[in-house]
């Protein structure tokens, strides 16, 4: 052999295997192949295997033993324990006592001349490492596992017999790959998660998992104890077959890094409304957004209700608002006694028509009442026409407020949206672009109102050392919990909306051609979230309605949802002002929400489009009129 298939220790006068268990014991043997008549023998921590013999090796000693001769000549060992943790610890201990850690590489191993082994690891018979390939330190890429160009393993992890990791894997620390398991190329896998055996692992995975099945799915995260330590060596229970699997329209997805702003809250005890995560998550988003004040509280309707409570309106004063939008956005406007009146969408972008709005602020000038704000949405991820927005609402002696609850990620004019008009309002609900379960930020350039808001989000407390109150409070605050999962969700926004933008272009590529099908313009104006994608159903061109579509991809385990019920049409707001509204009307009776969620994977949205182009088979079994 060219390549050394040994490191160091050839001086050592003692060479051994640490740990004489069933690792040990291929360790042994691929050290005797490279270097006959070694090992001299296995030490093990375990004091009743002192003595006996595995393989033809003896144990010689445990623990004590082994320190006391490191004393006294220089020892060499190969690390034989399967365990990682076990294996970190024992090699962290035999390096301070100044023993050395050999790497061991057996003589049919393939390993390419780019490619690098970190001290300690074993690369065990027919194993495979391909050109470039990189392993950390102390782990051990064990029998026929192969190991493709450009992967990277972390220190003292395990890639278990028969494993294949696909060019370019990154796989963290600490980290089992089980029997036959197989990471897709470019997959990247966290520290100390755990592949079942088996399993295919088609999307990244988290640190501190557990995940098994084809495609791999996570069962749970890992236990600190160690009864999952040879989980990677066992068939782990298979997640249910994954056809019926529920495709849900916009579920929270996590980066694998809330847990560690989670556990910092509990262990430095803030857990409480208040703390540093709250601090950081405001002033982190602020800066994102390019915003003066940033309050978190718990939830985007808390900071639309902040806002209205604000203006301080009179019985009957009115409120402008898009009628294409979730009820959250009109709600507290109801809650301060407030009318609101409808303004429809323009057909171009959704949101609000600029010039119905332009036009009914003239009728309302003219009869010597201005409404006393105007709400306005970026529905479904796309930003309002803000520049003209601000200059109608300007000329009216209006404040304008953003509901970007549905656009964090999106732009106008290069700006991001949420950074609009007098007040802006973001939500983190569950179903949101990011999410911290509950939660929202009301966002403002007005110190004034920034201070009111967050005196009003706690109480209303007065300064006092007892509680004083001179006004009504809410208890509107995040906890800082959630607020640290706001910063990990925060940190992969801009990936988020990559994420969803591109399913919206899968939709569109694939169902864009359907006849009497049309998605969600953009706006020229600006950049979407596509927080949702929304597509409009001509029930006459194409043949079914959007509730046939609904209905058929519900009975496929598919979520969908139909467009916003415009406001006017709501019993909640009967009698209500509206000023057009067939707009949203048609949206309303035309339009579905599809699965948008960022973690869809390809698989999921083949399942999407197959279910929706069956309606279209169905359709055309059926004799549909023809229309002239
Ligand atoms: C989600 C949403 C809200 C409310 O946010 P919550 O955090 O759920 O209270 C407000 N407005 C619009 C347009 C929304 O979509």
């Amino acid at each position: 052999m060219v390549r050394r298939r040994l490191d160091s220790g050839l001086d050592a006068s003692l060479i051994l295997v640490l740990g004489a268990g069933g690792h040990g014991k291929v360790v042994a043997d691929a050290l005797s192949l490279i270097m006959p008549g070694k090992p001299d023998g296995f030490v093990d921590w375990n004091p009743a295997l002192v003595g006996s013999r595995v393989l033809k090796y003896q144990v010689l000693g445990d623990q004590d033993w082994l320190w006391a001769e490191a004393s006294i000549r220089p020892i060499a060992i190969a690390l034989g324990i399967g365990n990682e943790t076990t294996r970190q610890r024992l090699m962290e201990k035999c390096l301070a006592q100044g023993i050395r850690i050999l790497t061991v590489v057996h003589p049919t191993a393939c390993v390419a001349s780019s490619a690098t082994i970190g001290n300690g690891s074993v690369v065990l018979a027919h194993a495979v490492l391909n050109a470039a390939s990189r392993i950390g330190k102390g782990s051990i890429v064990n029998t026929a596992a192969i190991v493709e160009h450009d992967v990277e393993v972390g220190d003292f992890s395990h890639l278990a017999p028969n494993s294949v990791t696909g060019g370019g894997v990154r796989i963290g620390c600490s980290s089992l790959i089980g029997l036959g398991a197989q990471i897709l190329p470019r997959v990247v896998v966290g520290d100390r998660t755990i592949v079942g055996a088996g399993a295919v692992v088609r999307q990244d995975l988290a640190t501190d998992v557990v995940a098994a099945g084809t495609p791999a799915r996570i069962l749970r995260m890992r236990n600190e104890v160690s009864q999952d330590v040879d989980h990677c060596l066992v068939s782990l229970p298979d997640p249910s077959p994954t056809v019926d699997d529920r495709i849900y329209l916009s579920p929270p997805h996590m980066t694998g890094q809330e847990q560690h702003f989670v556990l910092d809250a509990i262990a430095t005890n803030w857990v409480a409304p208040v703390g540093p995560h709250v601090d950081l998550f405001e002033a982190e988003f602020a800066q994102k957004i390019g915003l003066k004040h940033a309050v978190a509280v718990s939830s985007g309707t808390a900071a639309m209700h902040l806002a209205t409570r604000y203006l301080d309106l009179e019985p009957g004063d009115e409120v402008f608002c898009s009628t294409a939008t979730f009820a959250a956005s009109v709600n507290p406007v109801l809650y301060e006694r407030g009318n609101p009146v409808f303004i429809d969408s323009d057909p171009a972008t959704w949101n609000i028509d600029c010039n119905l709005l332009k036009e009914e602020l003239d009728r309302c000038a003219r009869r010597g009442r201005v409404p006393r704000a105007v709400i306005a949405v970026d529905l479904y991820g796309q930003c309002a026409d803000w520049d003209a927005l601000q200059k109608i609402c300007d000329s009216f002696e209006v404040p304008l407020i953003e509901d970007a609850a549905e656009a964090l990620g999106a732009t106008y004019s290069g700006k991001p949206a949420g950074s609009f008009g007098w007040a802006n309002v973001f939500s983190f609900n569950g179903n949101k672009i990011i999410t911290t379960s509950g939660g929202g930020m009301l966002g403002t350039n007005d110190s004034a109102l920034a201070v009111a808001a967050r005196r009003l989000a706690t109480q209303a407390r007065d300064p006092a050392p007892h509680y004083e109150h001179s006004a009504v409070g809410y208890n509107y605050r995040l906890s800082n919990l959630l607020a640290g999962v706001g910063r990990a969700q925060l940190g992969a926004l801009e990936q988020r909306v990559a994420a969803r933008r591109s399913t919206f272009d899968f939709y569109r590529a694939v169902l864009g051609d359907e006849p009497g099908i049309s998605f969600m313009p953009e706006a020229p104006y600006g950049s979407c979230s596509r927080w949702l994608t929304c597509v409009l159903v001509d029930p006459d061109r194409f043949g079914a309605t959007r509730e046939d579509i609904r209905i058929h991809l519900e009975a496929n385990n598919i979520e969908t949802r139909p467009l916003w019920k415009p406001m006017h049409l709501q019993p909640v707001f009967k009698g209500c002002r509206h000023v057009g509204g067939r707009v949203a009307e048609r949206l309303f009776t035309q339009g579905l929400c599809l699965p948008s969620g960022s973690s869809l994977t390809p698989r999921d949205l083949d399942r999407i489009v197959s279910a929706f182009s069956t309606v279209r088979r169905r359709r055309s079994n059926r004799s549909v009129p023809v229309l002239a």
